[in-house]
């Protein structure tokens, strides 16, 4: 099968690799209709994550059940399923908590990679969920984002108790900040701010249910934040990026007693304990149990409730990937679509 090898930083390689098998008997394979490149994907392709050797990349899939192992029960070979970026057995005390993406049977699909024409999905029972009936194209877009980025974004809005008479701010204009954005509004916030620079994201923002645009960053962002709220500060901040930058920014535009979600992968993250201390805020956040959100995401893409397939807006054969990993490095894509 053609499959999407990473060598090291910026190279970016697309080879025929072993066919995806059975190994376990809770696994199945999928054959991938679309997969992508996401913002983490981009850590060690800038080098800025260790890259161990040729590694398999992506972590988003939607597809069709081609094998299944002698365990699985509830996935028949022929379903077209969705699942997140965490393999979860969706049965032990942390998954039924609904923090599936810390399931103590977990897998991280990246060490697998799901940019290619197979995949292999292990503890397929618990982590994929079968769609009901045929997907148009448009809902296969959509899908394929509830995978992680929808999925991340509606954590991050729930962890922030995004709801009525909340005002929201979103710091980071990627695909998970703008899809956090629609999750707010879903959640009925009352204000949501959109934190970005980019005229194209910025236009996106406001077709998700941004109602204010703040361009600042740091402490001008903040200042803007607190000046939009009446000195306040927002009452829920979500952190899509994973920065020092962007972490302080949230603290600093959460009012006390408000709550950060925090969502971008944190990459040289530090943070004073008296500076927390004082913020007199609720922290929550971490890799999203997407698995949790997604029948209910599904029920929303199949419904035609929620269009978040709107964040692709560059689409590439597979065997086109380094031209996508390098336009989003480039941030002249916000998220690039692979078809097979
Ligand atoms: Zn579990």
């Amino acid at each position: 099968m053609r499959g999407v090898v990473m060598y090291a930083p910026g190279d970016v390689r697309v080879e025929d690799v072993p066919d995806a098998t059975i190994i376990e008997p809770t696994d199945a394979v999928i054959r991938v209709s679309a997969t992508c490149i996401c913002g983490s994907d981009l850590w060690p392709y800038r080098g800025l994550q260790q890259v161990r050797g040729p590694s398999p990349m992506g972590h988003e899939y939607i597809g069709v059940v081609e094998q299944i192992g002698g365990a699985v029960r509830d996935i028949k070979v022929g379903d077209s399923v969705v699942g997140s970026f965490v393999a979860s057995d969706n049965t032990c005390e942390i998954c039924r908590a609904g923090y599936q993406s810390r399931c103590i049977h977990q897998v991280m699909i990246g060490s697998i990679g799901t940019q290619a024409e197979l995949a292999r999905i292990p503890l397929a029972d618990g982590t994929l969920v079968p769609v009901p009936g045929e997907p148009t194209e448009a809902q296969k877009v959509s899908l394929l984002a509830a995978s992680d980025v929808l999925g991340t974004g509606w954590f991050a809005a729930v962890a922030v108790e995004a709801g009525p008479g909340k005002t929201v701010a979103v710091v980071g204009d990627g695909a998970v900040g703008l899809l956090a954005i629609l999750a707010a509004k879903r959640l009925g916030a009352e204000r949501i701010i959109a934190m970005s620079r980019h005229a194209d994201r910025q236009a996106l923002a406001k077709t998700f249910g941004a109602t204010d645009i703040v361009e600042e960053r740091g402490a001008d962002g903040v200042a803007a934040i607190k000046e939009l709220t009446g000195g306040y500060g927002a009452h829920s901040v979500i952190e899509a990026v994973g920065t020092q930058e962007a972490m302080l920014q949230a603290i600093g535009a959460t009012r006390p007693g408000g709550h950060i979600g925090y969502v971008g992968v944190s990459h040289g993250v530090e943070l004073s304990g008296a500076d927390l201390f004082f913020a007199t805020v609720h922290l929550h956040g971490g890799p999203a149990p997407v698995r949790r959100f997604l029948p209910m995401l599904v029920d929303l893409i199949m419904t035609g409730e929620i269009n978040p397939g709107a964040v692709f807006d560059m689409t590439l054969p597979l065997d086109r990937a380094d031209d996508g990993y390098r336009a989003m490095d480039e941030r002249r894509a916000i998220k690039v679509l692979l078809t097979m």
